[in-house]
């Protein structure tokens, strides 16, 4: 069976067969960074991580996009509010979005594009749809004029007549009167609540809208049509409608032929906010002394298209899971000597694993392989009765399982001193600035101290020897 996806723009669950055989371009709408991104965010973003993991492991060649928005109403009230410049409020919050997801293990896209850094070709894609007829301008700003694009809707199945600005998601904050309430801005002319946040350009001086941002951007890096577009349900209506209308106006060409959203996060079953105090970051998980492999665990394992729960006792859960997973390498890496070999179970394991990723990235069902086998292989140590190549079958199993699920090879980080870690931290830090001598005598002196390190697609491990 090929890899089902429920695209949401046929509302089925559709066999994937990307535009260029073997090779999957997709753009995911990444964080606005004027903050720390909040689990909800990062929920979004393993199952973006989850996809991507999977369609390599299928083969296909993934070019992978991820926007990070650093200019947008909130992010201008951030600065004006903090009294600090665009530039610097952003690169602090881009820092911290990586490094979140270095701690949660999700590879890194191929592009980051930043939304300022791609002014000059925002003007050209508006000036396109302003020659092609589809927008309007009203002392200064341009708008889209959603009547000459009639599908609009077509994603969220909306009825266009009931459709109202600010009827759902996130709308433009800006109090501009627009032809039609429906209408949305392209091109914001410059405001005195802007402070120094302008370009001066062909359009005049201002500063693009939200959604032109990501039309101009997945288009540069991918084309024209590319396969796989995603991102939380809550960029479904506006952002996505806008983004097609924008990029079809512009093109004539159907934009993406996937479409893929996440369902929301709560938390503790309510509604993250601010008034309720529930808005956690990664952070503030690490502070209380939660592995973040274990926050990855808990907010991966729930479908991505199913509303997701977090609770403190899910994540106790999924410590107590990892551990067992780590347990059972220990058991596994102790295994000498004749007996069985698991060549059955394994087969049996990587194919159910696989159907049902394939089946629109049903984890629960991945993960169910993957314990089955567990039991299978814990049946057989009892016994006595497992050989030591069928041990390492089993490890190098779960190494190919962890590559798409980032969960079945956990660093054993409990047990080693933190001298060590910062050691291993220094040699990753040396390898980073490219002085291989230095990494090369830390990596002596781990061997000297008793531990072996290896480098994994994970980062490095170290173990005793
Ligand atoms: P933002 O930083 O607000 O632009 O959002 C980044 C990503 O997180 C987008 O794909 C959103 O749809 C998604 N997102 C926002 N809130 C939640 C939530 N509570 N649960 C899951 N995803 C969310
Ligand atoms: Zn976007």
């Amino acid at each position: 069976m090929p890899i089902r996806f429920f695209n949401t723009l046929s509302r089925t669950k559709e066999p994937f067969e990307p535009m260029e055989p073997g090779k999957v371009r997709m753009y995911t709408c990444g964080p606005t960074v004027y903050n720390y991104a909040h689990i909800g965010n990062l929920r979004t973003f393993l199952f973006e991580d989850l996809l991507r993991r999977h369609l390599k492991y299928r083969g296909f060649d993934v070019y992978h996009v991820m926007n990070l928005t650093d200019v947008e109403d909130k992010i201008i009230r951030a600065c004006k509010e903090t009294g600090e410049p665009l530039k610097s409020l952003t690169a602090k919050y881009v820092d911290a979005f990586f490094e979140d997801l270095d701690a949660l293990g999700v590879e890194r896209a191929e592009e980051y594009p930043a939304a300022t850094d791609h002014i000059p070709e925002m003007v050209e894609l508006i000036k396109t749809l302003r020659d092609r007829g589809h927008t309007y301008e009203i002392d200064g700003s341009i708008y889209f004029k959603l009547s000459t694009f009639p599908q609009y809707g077509a994603l969220s199945h909306f009825d266009m007549d009931q459709l109202q600005s600010g009827a759902s998601g996130r709308v433009d904050s800006d109090e501009y009167a627009t032809e039609d309430a429906r209408d949305f801005a392209l091109w914001k002319a410059y405001d005195e609540d802007d402070g120094a946040v302008f370009w001066e350009t062909e359009l005049g001086k201002g500063r693009p809208g939200w959604h032109i941002e990501c039309s101009c951007m997945s288009m540069k890096y991918l084309g024209e049509s590319f396969d796989i577009h995603c991102g939380g349900i809550d960029n479904m209506f506006p952002h996505h409608e806008n983004e097609i209308a924008q990029s079809e106006a512009a093109t004539g060409k159907q934009f993406v032929r996937y479409w893929l959203h996440s369902a929301h996060l709560s938390v503790e079953n309510k509604k993250m906010s601010k008034s309720l105090g529930n808005i956690y970051t990664l952070r503030d998980l690490v502070a209380m002394g939660h592995d973040p492999l274990a926050v990855r665990w808990a907010l991966i394992s729930t479908h991505y298209k199913q509303p997701s729960n977090f609770t403190f006792e899910g994540l106790e859960a999924a410590k107590v899971t990892l551990n067992r997973i780590r347990d059972f390498r220990i058991r596994l890496e102790g295994i000498r000597g004749e007996g069985s070999d698991l060549a059955e179970a394994i087969e049996t394991c990587e194919r159910e694993f696989g159907d049902a990723l394939d089946d629109d990235l049903n984890i629960s069902g991945a993960i169910a392989a993957v314990f089955e086998f567990v039991r299978e292989a814990n049946r057989l140590m009892d016994k006595d009765d497992l050989s030591q190549e069928g041990a390492r079958q089993a490890l190098a199993l779960l190494d190919r399982l962890n590559a798409v699920t980032g969960l079945f090879s956990p660093p054993l980080v409990d047990e080693v001193p933190q001298s060590i870690l910062d050691l291993v931290q220094e040699r990753q830090d040396a390898r980073r600035a490219k002085d291989f001598a230095r990494a090369d005598a830390i990596r002596e002196q781990l061997t000297s101290e008793g531990w072996v390190l290896e480098d994994t697609a994970d980062g490095p491990r170290v173990k005793r020897t």
